[in-house]
């Protein structure tokens, strides 16, 4: 099944009142490229005022908390996201898992509160470079998208999946297209077992230091249904060409 291709930026935390005038460039760029789904999830304190910079363009936060209210200090729920004006959020990103110790049942619970709220969910999967060296890559990330998977994958929201394997992210390294279309593979079948014909529906993205020279090979592997993009999103001048990428495959 070929997927409409979501092209994601993770702004991660990067972005001040100064940087709205870039979203709306890309928001406003994205309009030419109508055939591909762009969206950026900016820190949390940005997204109120980026989503009245570019009515109409999705905005989504990077984390978001499992419970409803309540005594969580710094925490933000799937609610204040939406109030916010997001329309997505990322889950799971391997520097939450490490450096916030989240586990996959946080990951999962959190990916289930926001599709719960009506909040697309992008819940990132992927492996270290030990477990790449010890051969075990498509089990341990197969199994970490397993318990990471939420129950139900909401109505009106949607899920998708990113694959970013850690040693890719932000080292300018890339899995070779091989490896990734295996790992893709490998996620696609867990998603139809998970899931049945719905898993078919499941868009699975690419993360790890995407470039617009290197973008249009990996979006023509198959079961690569988009990217998510952290340091080449901040600008439009590299993010475009990105999206560009995904319209050509397309
Ligand atoms: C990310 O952190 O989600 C990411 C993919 O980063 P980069 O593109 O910078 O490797």
């Amino acid at each position: 099944m070929t997927l409409k291709k979501l092209v994601a930026g993770n702004w991660k935390m990067n972005g001040l009142s100064s940087d709205l005038t870039e979203i709306r460039v890309i928001a406003e760029a994205s309009r030419s490229y109508g055939q591909v789904d762009v969206a950026l999830c900016v820190p949390a304190i940005l997204i109120e005022r980026a989503s009245r910079a570019a009515p109409g363009f999705p905005i989504g936060g990077q984390d978001v908390h499992q419970f409803e209210k309540g005594a969580h200090t710094g925490c933000v729920s799937a609610q204040m996201l939406l109030d916010a004006g997001a329309t997505l959020t990322i889950v799971g990103h391997s520097e939450r898992r490490e450096a916030q110790h989240e586990t996959d049942e946080d990951v999962k619970a959190k990916a289930q509160a926001a599709l719960g709220c009506g909040l697309s969910v992008i819940l990132c999967v992927g492996e270290s470079m030990k477990v790449r060296e010890r051969g075990n890559a498509v089990t341990t990330v197969v199994e970490q998208l397993r318990r990471s998977l939420p129950v139900d994958h909401g109505e009106q929201a949607e899920l998708a999946v990113a694959y970013e394997p850690i040693w890719a992210i932000g080292t300018g390294k890339v899995p070779t297209t091989r490896e990734i279309a295996e790992m893709h593979d490998a996620l696609r079948k867990l998603l139809i077992e998970a899931y049945e014909y719905a898993g078919e529906r499941v868009r699975i993205l690419y993360g790890g230091s995407v470039k617009p020279s290197n973008a249009e090979e990996i979006f023509r592997v198959a079961n690569v249904d988009g990217a998510l993009v952290g340091g080449a999103s901040l600008k439009a001048a590299d993010f475009m060409p990105i999206v560009a990428a995904a319209a050509a495959v397309s």
